[in-house]
């Protein structure tokens, strides 16, 4: 491959590409008996956040349900406490720290979401956060706003209150300073439902952003048909679906974004139909959902393997899902998510001489190198 100025100049054999490459005084990355592909690009994830869940994590597996952590003071809502106690300075350090772990892995493009602030202006402090850490990372992160993530304790019987403060404060402002791309919404029985939703998505794509859903993840809510109604690039998680929302899904737009992580951190016997939707013809993609609560990972390769291990997936379509699928759903297929001529030079070595081993040996970091945009940004070899 020969990329330059940031984009892919050229696919072929190394014999055809190689007097070009001399004409062009190319600089040369080893890549013989190696896995070359696009950079994974990771469309769901809440990676600003303070602390850790981890005394949630413990207690889960004493046996607590999650109600009892949640009333216990666990859950989002504690991590939203020490959201908000996090100054900047402190959430952009623990941000850009995650980003380089997210290169070494492999990812070059990562959707961000808010939702651990739940007020007017801790929502604004996270966004506020991930475009200074985007500004200083060569990773390209796109914003997502999540106010409606959770009930803030001081709304307890007040959610009208709070879903109108989104809509007449929180989205207008996002919307003016161009701090988000996206609207999102936690569409469940313990979260918001699915009129709140609608009229939350609806707010978001007046002021300009996009709609994505949290949607099916723990009951069938509707939330699935919700996101096709407002025209939403992507639904996630969609554990609970039926086989007349597999249909639907398979016929519009939205890309179903599965999240096997949380499945599997959360000791789920469930995971979402992956072959029934790819089979009715959706389009599927995989994402890290790196989160505290529930799927403390940022490592794609082992969203790979729980996708073929534990989903039944090929590990093709689970390399298609976590690279030009992920693009759609982000609606940034045109310029990336695969190796074409014309697109971003985003790619990752693999130390693998077959795709198909990604997933197979899982658990390990297998890349080698990154580059985004035709600049390394993290090699193996310059590490030692
Ligand atoms: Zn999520």
């Amino acid at each position: 491959m020969l990329t330059r100025r940031g984009r892919i100049l050229r696919v072929g054999s190394t014999r055809e590409l190689k007097a070009e490459a001399r004409g062009l005084k190319a600089q040369w990355i080893e890549c013989r008996g190696c896995v070359l592909m696009p950079g994974f690009v990771d469309s769901h994830t809440h990676a600003v956040f303070a602390g850790s869940r981890v005394e949630d994590f413990e207690q889960r597996l004493q046996g607590r349900s999650d109600e009892q952590i949640a009333a216990a003071g666990g859950g989002i809502r504690h991590s939203a406490r020490l959201l908000r106690q996090a100054t900047r300075e402190e959430l952009t350090e623990r941000a850009s720290r995650f980003l380089r772990q997210f290169a070494e892995h492999g990812t070059t493009t990562i959707e961000v979401k808010t939702g651990y602030g739940l007020d007017v202006a801790n929502e604004l402090k996270t966004l506020e956060v991930i475009q200074k850490v985007s500004r200083r990372s060569p990773l390209e992160l796109v914003p997502t706003l999540l106010a409606a993530h959770a009930l803030p304790p001081d709304y307890e019987d007040r959610r009208g209150e709070y879903v109108q403060l989104m809509i007449r404060r929180l989205i207008p402002a996002v919307a003016r300073r161009k701090l988000a791309e996206f609207v999102d919404c936690f569409c469940e029985r313990v979260a918001f439902g699915v009129e709140d939703c609608r009229q939350v998505l609806n707010a978001g794509r007046r002021c300009g952003l996009l709609p994505r859903l949290h949607a099916e993840q723990l009951s069938r809510t509707g939330g699935s048909r919700l996101a096709i109604e407002v025209g939403a690039a992507s639904a996630d998680h969609l554990d609970a679906l039926s086989d007349s929302d597999i249909r639907a899904l398979a016929r519009s737009d939205v890309v179903a974004t599965l999240l096997p992580g949380a499945n599997f951190h959360l000791g789920l016997k469930r995971y979402a139909p992956a072959r029934r939707l790819i089979e009715a013809g959706a389009a599927v993609a995989l994402a890290t959902d790196f989160n505290p609560g529930t799927s403390p990972t940022l490592n794609m390769q082992f969203i790979l393997a729980l996708a073929c291990s534990a989903m039944s997936m090929t590990p093709a379509q689970a390399i298609a899902a976590a690279t030009i699928n992920g693009a759609y759903a982000l609606r940034r297929a045109h310029r990336m998510g695969s190796l074409q001529a014309g697109k971003q030079a985003d790619l990752i070595v693999m130390n693998l001489d077959d795709y198909r081993k990604i997933p197979y040996y899982f658990g390990w970091n297998h890349c080698l190198t990154t580059v985004k945009q035709g600049r390394i940004i993290y090699s193996v070899e310059a590490r030692r």
